[in-house]
């Protein structure tokens, strides 16, 4: 399945060689670089075609089942359309049909390096089981990420979803909680701690005392009120979100089933 990040050099491993193929538009948006169907199955196809072993692996994996979807660039979306592609790709990511490493990244990195269009922001806690494009399924230039333990908010957290926002155009901003956090647990424990985790505390202890000491219950508080605190202290966002060009939601992650749920 690894093949298919790089499927290039798949190719040029065994028999033939695929020539670069440029499928974009002069504009360079997403949409029209990655929604050319038939010339990713077509690539995949010749690559499949050059091991049979790789074929099978494939199969297994039932990668080949997985069709290819329309990524919109985020001018194209309204803040509710970019909500629900965010949760489809979460569908997508728990169904274990991903589809994002089918994208040809070579594509996607070559129209993104002079302008990015991300229809999405997330603010998410720094967790390594967190990963936030896989778990949505997003591929580069997609999703705008901001992450730092306990996902709360700072003026360093505001001052980059503002310029999500404001000068990018992300439509919507997800802020998601997960479950077994060990910024809320350490908070909610308030235990001595080395170096400057407790600077954490102070922004996660309202959610502890509004939900008490269960770790779900204040892992979620916590998102809303992080969530909460994002439209009352940018007067970009709520700005934005008062002219119905963004919206700023919470939202929880389930580690064991990888399913993200709207907690709104
Ligand atoms: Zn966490």
């Amino acid at each position: 399945m690894t093949i298919l990040h790089n499927p290039r050099k798949a190719a040029t491993s065994g028999t033939q060689e695929i020539p670069p193929r440029r499928f974009c538009s002069a504009a360079g948006s997403v949409e029209t670089c990655v929604s050319d169907k038939d010339s990713s199955r077509r690539r995949f196809l010749q690559i499949a075609m050059v091991g049979g072993t790789l074929a099978g692996l494939v199969t297994t994996a039932g990668v080949e089942f997985a069709t290819p979807r329309p990524v919109l660039a985020q001018s194209k979306l309204s803040p509710d359309a970019a909500l629900q592609e965010l949760m489809d790709g979460n569908r997508r990511f728990t169904a274990g049909r991903l589809t994002s490493f089918e994208q040809d990244l070579a594509i996607l990195k070559q129209n993104t390096i002079e302008k990015q269009e991300p229809f999405a922001a997330v603010l998410s806690c720094a967790d390594s089981r967190v990963p936030v494009e896989l778990v949505f399924d997003q591929s580069i230039g997609h999703v705008f990420v901001t992450r730092v333990a306990g996902n709360v908010v700072t003026p360093e957290i505001i001052a980059s979803l503002e310029y999500g926002a404001a000068v990018l155009g992300t439509k919507v901003i997800l802020v998601m909680g997960h479950g077994g956090c060990g910024a809320v647990k350490a908070t909610i424990q308030a235990k001595e701690v080395p170096g400057q985790i407790s600077a954490l505390f102070p922004h996660i202890q309202a959610a502890v005392d509004q939900a008490g000491s269960n770790l779900e219950a204040a892992t979620k508080a916590n998102a809303k009120i992080q969530s909460a605190l994002l439209r009352e202290a940018s007067t970009v966002i709520s700005g934005l979100v008062k002219e119905g060009k963004l919206k700023v939601v919470a939202g929880y992650y389930d580690i064991a089933s990888g399913t993200a749920s709207l907690l709104d």
